[in-house]
């Protein structure tokens, strides 16, 4: 049985995108432009996640998140404007289970649809790996004492390095553009030039890659860079 997925944008071209690339994936989409309609439809139980835009018509997304949390544990990923920050942290908070910042790359969407998916739905981001060790092969960072180590042996890292390397970690084997690694890391309030992010992971490389001569950090050509086990 596919799995199926109700997408709540008003935006046509976004919605119909997203439609054909999750049909191609195999997936069963069902769209509606209203917040109303999308809520009434989440609430049938019939769907297995929810791509929710904010500013709908008849009732805004965060609304309708806030309403189906009340009975639902469906997955929902927020679909959400470049400069809401607002919108992302109350999403979050009121149980989405990740969001994707409009434009987006469609492996990206598709990454987090599978995360969500495997997850399930009783895991919401906000309570998300906030404890003990993120590892990923002999990488090991543990975000309480602030420490990185390879194999046993630690690697010094700036701060920002280490909060580049967490939100790697954090979503091991999926690609993080450069636009979702400058939100996350620096803020959606950063200023500076779009290439801070390859210059960082350069520093990482640097750090680990190249010192202990393994490849965790993966470029993927015109989207991004990955996290991921050797040999995976
Ligand atoms: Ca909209």
């Amino acid at each position: 049985m596919a799995i199926k997925v109700l997408v709540v944008e008003d935006e046509e071209k976004i919605a119909r995108f997203i439609e054909l690339e999750l049909q191609y994936e195999g997936y069963e989409v069902t769209k509606t432009v209203d917040g109303r309609e999308g809520l009434a439809l989440a609430e049938t139980g019939d769907y297995d996640l929810l791509l929710l835009d904010i500013m709908l018509p008849g009732l805004n997304g965060l609304e309708v998140l806030r309403r189906l949390r009340k009975a639902s544990s469906l997955p929902v990923i927020m679909l959400t404007a470049r400069d809401a920050v607002m919108d992302k942290v109350s999403g979050l908070d009121m149980g989405a289970n990740d969001y994707i910042t409009k434009p987006f790359a469609i492996e990206e969407l598709l990454a987090r649809i599978r995360a969500c998916l495997r997850k399930g739905a009783d895991q919401p981001a906000t309570d998300a790996e906030t404890s003990g060790d993120l590892i990923c092969g002999l990488l090991r960072l543990n975000s309480q004492r602030y420490e990185v180590s390879y194999d046993g042996t630690a690697v010094e890292l700036t701060s920002r390095e280490f909060s580049l390397l967490q939100t790697l970690l954090e979503n091991q084997n999926i690609v993080l553009s450069r636009d979702t690694l400058l939100e996350r890391v620096w803020g959606y309030d950063y200023m500076g030039e779009t290439n801070v992010v390859d210059v960082y992971i350069r520093y990482l490389r640097a750090k680990i890659d190249d010192k202990f001569k393994v490849k965790l950090i993966r470029t993927i050509r015109g989207v991004g860079y990955v996290l991921k086990e050797e040999g995976a």
